[in-house]
């Protein structure tokens, strides 16, 4: 999945800027493309290494044609992704020629070189250092202190209004499908004084909502063993609690539905974060969730889900699932179709399940043919869609709190609290929006709802 808007993204944008002024661009300055692919994670990634190249005089090009050399950041996790990522090599060698390869796949440099012998140099995820050491070699920097100043929350890739923000980095868990463990290692979890230092910055920047990040939220600081340094808590609902009082919206990703996520529903019931959790549970029957080796008990999280609820019942649930996992029957797939039904999630979306090079999985018996796979897949999205429809009609005539993602002439793109960027639905305003701009959080009323998103008016 592509992630960068299209004004950064070498492989969308439609003509070069002709004036360079525009990009702050000077005579002769070393310029760097970046094409992002993979998930908000790799996207936080690429942020950083842009950052870097900023802060080192380096400008951005938003073309290949006005790159002195492309970067490529990979997504690894899928097949399909692994596919995605050499097409796009692929298409920043014919486009610009000069290609360094980082990212997930980077961890796999030997597929990479293997269809694209001409690339630079090819780094795994994370490897900053070695990223840069990469660009100076194929582009020497020309610093220049009078000119190269960094913006103070750094380069985003993200619309200025919203940012990621990357709490820990790995994975202690062994799902049998997933290889991100082998990839990015076990969890490593930033200090919290910097996460918080990382996001007042960001809000004194003009960010107004933060997406909280990682393989696994709510296992952060396990390895910090939850110590305090400098005043703040290895802990999520410490970090919850801080990122909350900086008095911006605050959105929880890729919660593992833990005991101790209980305590983070008073934070949202205060309005300290936001009502809104997105828990990847991947499957509802126990003998699915075992063949995948997750520990979860899908009966105890339909508990939790109402334990939940009854402590904030606006709290919007979002998760995603994998249908035709390697043994899946058609009574363990029935079983996930009534729980779902049961537990009524706001937001849902799924996966056919596909081999991934080096997942155990891969080994299990009795895969399940793409037919069946395509069959529930799709009779999961209309039972998921159905939901999400009957839960947003309950929404009209509400007056709902949205933040503008964007304004053009036919009206302003927004999202309400129950919906992240880029993964949920929109609520649209086509009447009285000229004054609106992006960032704003305003107030409307919601006159009517589709399948997925609202459409209301101030
Ligand atoms: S919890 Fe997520 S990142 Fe960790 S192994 Fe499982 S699927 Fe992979």
């Amino acid at each position: 999945m592509h992630m960068n808007p299209p004004d950064l993204r070498p492989d969308l944008a439609r003509a070069r800027i002709s004036d360079d002024s525009l990009l702050g661009r000077r005579e002769g300055q070393p310029t760097i493309g970046m094409v992002s692919l993979g998930c908000p994670k790799a996207l936080v990634d690429s942020e950083r290494i842009l950052t870097r190249l900023r802060a080192e005089g380096y400008a951005i090009s938003p073309d290949y044609k006005g790159a002195d050399a492309v970067i490529v950041n990979t997504c690894g996790f899928l097949d399909s992704a692994k596919a995605e990522s050499l097409d796009a090599i692929g298409e920043a060698l014919r486009e610009n020629g000069k290609v360094l390869v980082t990212g997930c796949l980077g961890a796999e440099p030997e597929y990479i070189t293997g269809a694209h012998p001409k690339v630079l140099a090819v780094t795994g995820p994370h490897q900053y250092e070695a990223v840069l050491d990469a660009v100076h070699a194929a582009v020497p920097p020309q610093p220049d202190p009078f000119i190269d100043l960094l913006p103070a929350s750094g380069v985003s890739l993200t619309p200025r209004h919203y940012s990621y923000l990357k709490i820990s980095e790995g994975c202690n868990h062994k799902c049998k499908f997933c290889i991100i463990p082998d990839m990015r290692g076990r969890l490593v979890s930033r200090p919290a004084h910097a996460i918080v230092r990382e996001a007042e910055k960001l809000v004194q920047a003009g960010v107004r909502e933060l997406l909280v990040i990682s393989q696994d939220t709510s296992a952060y600081g396990l390895d910090l063993r939850h110590a305090t340094d400098r005043g703040h808590r290895a802990h999520i609902t410490d970090l919850a609690r801080d990122l909350g009082s900086l008095g911006a919206w605050v959105r929880l990703h890729y919660v593992y539905p833990y005991p101790h996520v209980r305590d983070l529903i008073p934070l949202m019931a205060e309005g300290l974060v936001l009502p809104y959790l997105d828990i990847p549970l991947q499957h509802a029957h126990p003998d699915v969730l075992r063949r995948m080796a997750r520990p979860a008990a899908a009966a105890r999280t339909l508990d939790e889900i109402a334990a939940w609820r009854a402590i904030c019942p606006d709290m919007t649930l979002r998760s995603t699932f994998i249908v035709g996992y390697p043994g899946e029957t058609e009574a363990e797939f029935q079983t996930l179709l009534d729980w779902l039904d049961e537990a009524q999630l706001d937001r849902v979306g799924a996966f056919q399940y596909e081999n991934v090079k080096g997942a155990r999985a891969n080994d299990l018996p009795d895969h399940v043919p793409a037919d069946v796979k395509q069959d529930r897949f799709d009779r999961f999205m209309e039972k998921a869609q159905a939901i999400s429809e009957a839960k947003l009609a309950t929404k009209v005539g509400t007056r709902l709190e949205v933040i503008v993602d964007s304004v053009d002439g036919d009206g302003a793109t927004c999202r309400t609290k129950a919906d992240a960027p880029e993964i949920d639905g929109n609520l649209f305003i086509d009447e009285g929006f000229e004054t609106l701009k992006p960032g704003d959080i305003v107030t409307v009323t919601v006159d009517e709802a589709g399948e997925y998103d609202l459409w209301g008016r101030l």
